[in-house]
C-alpha cells in the first residue's frame, strides 16, 4: 500500500488553498462539503470564488504566496498552473510538517485526493495512488451505480435509533439485529424513500426481537417481496434498483420471459424458482426450479384455466417463502404493471399483510422501440401510442374503429400467434391494406429481428420467417421510419447501415 486511506476531520479546522483559477475552484467546493475555514492565496480570482469571499465562506489573500500563509495551517493545498510556485508551497508545508497536496502532482504531495462516492455520512473513497486517475474515477462511477441514492438515509436513519437500540437489546443480539434492519423491510423502505413504512417495520422489528429469548435467532423475520421489472432482455437495460434488490433477494420467482444473463445478476446463493407458464413449483415439496424449457412458446397458447392455476401457484410461492422472513424477488420480464399481472399479485400480497416493493423495467414495446430504431410517437407519424393485449379473442371489448385510425402507433404484446385475426379486424375497422406494421422478435437480445411490412403483408412475412413469441406487432407510419438505419442504442443488433454512426 503506497497511501493510508485516512478520513479527515477538517470541520472549522484552517486550510489554505494557494491558486485562485478553475482548480482551486473545484478544491473548495469539497473542502467546504467538509466544513473546513478556507482561506485562499492568489493573486487573482475567479468570479465564484469572489462571490463566496464576499458572502464571508472564505478568506481571501490577494497576494502572490508566501510561506507566512500557510503558518499554523491543518492542511495546505497547491492549485496553480505555475509549476514553481508549487514547489514552493510544497516545500514550505512539508518543513512545517504540515500535509500538502499538489493537484496532479503526487510527487510534490504528502497526500492524495481520492475520487469518492459521497451517500454522506457514508463516504468510498478510491485512489490509484496516483498511477492513474482516469482508472479510480471509472472504478468510482461502478460503485456510485451499485450504492443505493439513499444509502446516507439509512445510515442516519440507523444512527438515531442506536441508543434506543443499545438499550433494547443485549450486545449479542444487536448485530443480527442490524443485518436485519440494513438487509430487510426496514432497509428497503428507507431506501426507496418511504421512512414512515420504514420506522413501523423498525418498530416492529424491535419489539419482537426484544422479545425473542435468544439473542441469535431472535427478530420478527418479517419476509418481502420485490416485484422487479426485469426489462425486455438486455441485462444492462435493468434499473439500479431492480440490480439492488436482485443481489439481496433470498429467493427468486422467474418466468419465461427472463433471460438466464438477467437472471445471473441475482446473488449467487439466492434459490432461483422458474415459475413460468409450463412449470411451477409448489410450495410443498412440488418440482421446484423446474429447468427452464428451451424454445418460445407464444403466452396466448395457454388456456385461461391453466394460466389461472400457474397464477395462483405464483401467488402461493410469493406468500409462502415470505412468510417464511424470506426477501423473495418477483423478476418479471418488461415492467410488472404492463400485461404482467402485477396488480394481482399485490392484491394478493396487500391480502396477506406483506410489505412489497415494486420496481418499474423498461417495458417490451419501448425495448423494442429503441433496438430496432422505431419512435413510438413522432410529431409527424403518430401523436399517440396505445400498448394493446394481442392475444385477442372474438368476443374482446377492444375499439377496433379507434385503433385503425392514422397518426397513431399501436403495439400489440403477444400477438403473432394472432396475426391474421388482428389484421383482419383493423382492416375491416377500416385500416388500408398499405398501412405499415412491424414485427420486432425477441428485441434487445443478441437474436433480435425487426420485420417489416403492411398489414396485407405483415402476417405472411412473419410465417415465412417463423417469427416466434415473444414478438411485438407495431401497427402504424412510424414502423416506416429510418427503415434501413440502425439503432442509436448503446447495443447494436442487426447490420448497420453506412452513414447512421456519424
Ligand atoms: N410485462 C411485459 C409483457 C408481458 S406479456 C412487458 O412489460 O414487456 C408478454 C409479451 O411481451 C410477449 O408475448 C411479447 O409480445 C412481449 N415481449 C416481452 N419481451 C419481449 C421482447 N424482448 N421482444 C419482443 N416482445 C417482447
Amino acid at each position: 500500500m503506497d497511501y493510508l486511506p485516512l478520513f479527515m476531520q477538517l470541520r472549522s479546522q484552517p486550510v489554505v488553498v494557494v491558486g485562485g483559477g478553475h482548480i482551486a475552484n473545484r478544491k473548495v467546493d469539497l473542502l467546504r462539503r467538509s466544513g473546513a475555514r478556507i482561506t485562499v492565496v492568489s493573486p487573482e480570482l475567479r468570479e465564484e470564488l469572489h462571490k463566496l469571499a464576499s458572502k464571508g465562506e472564505l478568506r481571501y489573500v490577494a497576494e502572490r504566496f508566501s510561506e507566512a500563509y500557510i503558518e499554523g495551517a491543518t492542511l495546505v493545498i497547491a492549485a496553480t498552473n505555475d509549476h514553481d510556485v508549487n514547489a514552493a508551497v510544497s516545500k514550505a508545508a512539508q518543513a512545517r510538517k504540515i500535509p500538502v497536496n499538489v493537484v496532479d502532482n503526487p510527487a510534490l504531495s504528502t497526500f492524495i485526493f481520492p475520487a469518492i462516492v459521497d451517500r454522506s455520512p457514508i463516504i468510498v473513497a478510491v485512489s490509484s495512488g496516483g498511477e492513474s486517475p482516469v482508472l479510480a474515477r471509472r472504478v468510482r462511477e461502478q460503485i456510485e451505480a451499485l450504492l443505493p441514492e439513499k444509502l446516507g438515509a439509512l445510515a442516519r436513519f440507523m444512527g438515531a435509533r442506536r441508543k434506543a437500540v443499545q438499550q433494547a437489546l443485549g450486545a449479542l443480539a444487536r448485530r443480527p439485529f442490524w443485518e436485519r434492519i440494513v438487509s430487510g423491510v426496514v432497509g428497503t423502505r428507507v431506501l426507496a424513500g418511504d421512512e414512515t413504512a420504514a420506522e413501523k417495520a423498525f418498530e416492529s422489528e424491535l419489539r419482537t426481537s426484544h422479545l425473542t429469548t435468544s439473542p441469535m435467532t431472535g427478530g420478527s423475520g418479517l419476509g418481502e417481496v420485490y416485484l422487479i421489472g426485469a426489462g425486455p432482455g438486455d441485462p444492462d437495460l435493468l434499473t439500479l434498483r431492480a440490480l439492488q434488490l436482485l443481489q439481496q433477494a433470498d429467493v427468486v420467482l422467474y418466468d419465461r420471459l427472463v433471460p438466464d444473463a438477467v437472471l445471473d445478476r441475482s446473488r449467487r446463493d439466492a434459490e432461483r424458482i422458474f415459475v413460468g407458464k409450463g412449470g411451477t413449483a409448489g410450495p410443498t415439496g412440488g418440482p421446484q426450479g423446474t429447468p427452464r424449457a428451451s424454445g418460445e412458446r407464444t403466452m396466448s397458447a395457454q388456456t385461461q384455466a391453466g394460466d389461472h392455476t400457474v397464477q395462483d401457484r405464483i401467488h402461493e410461492l410469493l406468500v409462502h417463502y415470505a412468510r417464511k422472513g424470506l426477501r423473495v424477488a418477483r423478476l418479471k420480464g418488461g415492467d410488472p404493471f404492463v400485461f404482467g399481472r402485477g396488480g394481482e399479485e399485490i392484491e394478493v400480497l396487500t391480502r396477506h399483510n406483506i410489505p412489497y416493493i415494486s420496481v418499474p423495467g423498461i417495458t417490451a414495446a419501448l425495448g423494442a422501440a429503441s433496438s430496432a430504431g422505431i419512435p413510438l410517437t413522432h410529431r409527424r407519424l403518430a401523436q399517440s401510442v396505445t400498448f394493446v393485449a394481442g392475444h385477442v379473442l372474438e368476443d374482446d371489448a377492444l375499439d377496433w374503429r379507434a385503433l385503425a385510425s392514422p397518426r397513431q402507433t399501436i403495439v400489440f404484446y403477444m400477438g403473432v400467434s394472432h396475426l391474421d385475426h388482428i389484421v383482419a379486424k383493423l382492416r375491416d375497422a377500416g385500416a388500408k391494406a398499405e398501412h405499415p406494421a412491424a414485427i420486432v422478435e425477441r428485441a434487445t437480445l443478441p437474436e433480435q429481428r425487426t420485420l417489416r411490412g403492411t398489414l396485407e403483408t405483415i402476417a405472411e412475412i412473419a410465417r415465412k420467417a417463423s417469427v416466434t413469441a415473444p414478438a411485438l406487432l407495431i401497427v402504424g407510419d412510424v414502423t416506416t421510419f429510418m427503415a434501413t438505419d440502425a439503432p442509436l442504442t448503446g447495443q447494436q443488433h442487426g447490420s448497420i447501415s453506412h452513414g447512421t454512426l456519424v
